[in-house]
């Protein structure tokens, strides 16, 4: 497949992956529910142990499992849980020789992501659109 003029396909890398992956986990923290049920508090538990298993780079996440293994993730509310992610991007960024962030700023760095939003009427609508769509096992 050709590049087009103009179009951005650098390869990825440890420093763009990290970029997005900072964004997207922030975004999680920011969105955590500021008083979890029980199953919301498993379910972020279950997330980070899988992430920090998982992340697709070798060097960073045997750091980060590092980090999850000695401060387990605080999952008791959306404050915790944001600094937690707060402290944890610290504990990479100083080993990386990196300034530290202010964690008391992180909701305005972060706040929540109001086009993310799905609102029930878009909502509404998707599900019939789906359902209008004829199912390739029938068709
Ligand atoms: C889990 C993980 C582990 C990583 N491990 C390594 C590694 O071992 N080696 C390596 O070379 N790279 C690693 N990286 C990548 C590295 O952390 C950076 O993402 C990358 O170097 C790009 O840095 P940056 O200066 O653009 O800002 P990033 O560190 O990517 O941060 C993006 C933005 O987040 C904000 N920010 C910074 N610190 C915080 C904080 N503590 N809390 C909230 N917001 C903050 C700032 O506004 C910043 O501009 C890792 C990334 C992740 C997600």
């Amino acid at each position: 497949m050709e590049k087009e003029e103009g179009e951005d396909w650098e390869p990825v890398d440890t420093t763009s992956l990290g970029r997005a992956t900072w964004t997207f986990l922030h975004t999680l923290a920011a969105n955590y529910p500021k008083k979890p049920t029980a199953v919301e508090k498993t379910r972020m538990m279950l997330f980070m142990a899988h992430f920090s298993d998982l992340y697709p780079c070798e060097v960073c996440q045997s750091g980060l499992k590092d980090i999850v293994t000695k401060t387990p993730p605080e999952v008791e509310s959306n404050k915790t849980f944001t600094r937690w992610m707060c402290k944890v991007h610290n504990g990479v960024n100083e080993h990386l020789g990196k300034e530290l962030f202010d964690c008391s700023k992180v909701d305005e760095r972060w706040g929540v992501c109001e086009s993310c939003k799905v609102y029930r009427e878009d909502l509404n609508a998707f599900k019939n659109l789906i359902r209008s769509i004829p199912s390739s096992k029938s068709g």
